[in-house]
C-alpha cells in the first residue's frame, strides 16, 4: 500500500492506494500555514490514513506529496509555496524520520498529471491542464513525468497569447493566465461572490455584456493551452482539471465554440481533432492525490534502475 498527498492551500487530501491503484482509504484534513504546520499536517494525515485501514503506519511501502510551488526535479526540496507560507522547505526532511518511510515530492499539478494518466488508458502522452487560481500543465510521456531541465515544462499559463491583452502577474501581457486563472479573471471581474467564475458564466448567460467578454477570455484562455499542448507534444489527451471544473458543460460548451472557431480556420488544426482530445476531469476526483501515491512508486524504481 502506498500512501499520496495533495497538500493544498486549504485542505489537504490523503489517500491510500493497493498495488493495483486501487483507493483503499481516503482522509482529508485541514492544512497548517508554514512549514512546520504543513509538515505536521502530512504526518497526521498519514497517520489518519493508518488509523483507518486499522494498520501499523509501517505498513505503508511509500509516500508521495504533491504540493504546490516550484520543486526542483529530483529533489524533495518545495520553494515559494506561497499560499502555504513556505519560502523553502525540505519536506522529506521534515517528515520522513517521524514517518520511517520513503518521501517523494512534487509539484501538485504535476503529481496530477500522473493521476490522470493512470486514472486514463495509460499509454502515450497526456497533458493535464489546471486551472486553478493559477494555470499551468502536467505532462507525461509513456508513464513518466516529464519535467524538463528546471522543472518548467507545461507552465503554459504564461504563454503570452495576445500582446495587447491584460496584464499578468508575471509583468506580461495576454498570458493564458491572464485569460483563465482564477486569481486574474476575479480581479477582473472585480464584485463580491464567493465563487467569482461562475458568478461570470451566470452572468453571461443572463446577457451582461463585461460577463461575456470575461467568459469568453476564459474558453479563449483555455482554448489556446489546448492547441499549445497538442502543438508542442501532440497530446492523445488533455485533461483539465482544478477549481475550473465545477462549471462542467458549461465550460465545455463554450471551449468546444472556440475549438471550433480554430478549426474552422486551418484545415491544419482541424485535422488534430482537439476536441476529440479533450476530457474534463469529474469534480473532487483524488487525481493529485493518487498521482503523489505513485510518484514514489516511479521514484523507487529510478533508484532501483540508477543504483542496479
Ligand atoms: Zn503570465
Amino acid at each position: 500500500m502506498r500512501v499520496g498527498l495533495d497538500v493544498g492551500g486549504t485542505k489537504t487530501d490523503a489517500v491510500a492506494i493497493d498495488a493495483a491503484g486501487n483507493v483503499q482509504a481516503r482522509v482529508r484534513r485541514t492544512t497548517g500555514w508554514g512549514p512546520e504546520a504543513v509538515a505536521a499536517t502530512v504526518v497526521d494525515a498519514v497517520g489518519a490514513l493508518a488509523d483507518e485501514l486499522a494498520l501499523p503506519v509501517a505498513a505503508f511501502e511509500s509516500v508521495g506529496v504533491g504540493i504546490p510551488g516550484l520543486v526542483e526535479p529530483g529533489t524533495t526540496r518545495v520553494a515559494h509555496a506561497v499560499n502555504l507560507g513556505i519560502v523553502e522547505l525540505d519536506l522529506a526532511a521534515a517528515v520522513a524520520p517521524t514517518l520511517g518511510l520513503p518521501v517523494a515530492v512534487e509539484n501538485d499539478v504535476k503529481a496530477a498529471a500522473l493521476g490522470a494518466y493512470a486514472l486514463g488508458d495509460g499509454t502515450g502522452t497526456l497533458a493535464y491542464l489546471n486551472f486553478g487560481t493559477g494555470v499551468a500543465a502536467g505532462i507525461v510521456v509513456d508513464g513518466v513525468l516529464w519535467t524538463g531541465s528546471t522543472g518548467t515544462a507545461g507552465e503554459v499559463g504564461h504563454l503570452s497569447i495576445d500582446p495587447d491583452g491584460p496584464l499578468c502577474t508575471c509583468g506580461q501581457h495576454g498570458c493564458v493566465e491572464a485569460f483563465s486563472g482564477g486569481g486574474t479573471v476575479a480581479r477582473r471581474w472585480g464584485r463580491p461572490g464567493e465563487l467569482p467564475v461562475r458568478d461570470i458564466f451566470d452572468a453571461a448567460d443572463a446577457g451582461d455584456a463585461e460577463a461575456i467578454v470575461l467568459r469568453d477570455g476564459v474558453a479563449y484562455g483555455i482554448s489556446a493551452a489546448i492547441r499549445a499542448l497538442v502543438l508542442t507534444v501532440d497530446a492523445g489527451t488533455v485533461v483539465l482539471g482544478g477549481g475550473i471544473t465545477m462549471l462542467g458543460d458549461r465550460l465545455m460548451a463554450v471551449v468546444g465554440a472556440q475549438l471550433e472557431q480554430s478549426a474552422e480556420a486551418s484545415p491544419f488544426i482541424r485535422s488534430l481533432r482537439l476536441d476529440e482530445r479533450v476530457r474534463v476531469l469529474p469534480a473532487g476526483s483524488p487525481v493529485a492525490a493518487i498521482g503523489a501515491a505513485l510518484l514514489g512508486a516511479h521514484r523507487d524504481t529510478q533508484e532501483v534502475l540508477a543504483h542496479g
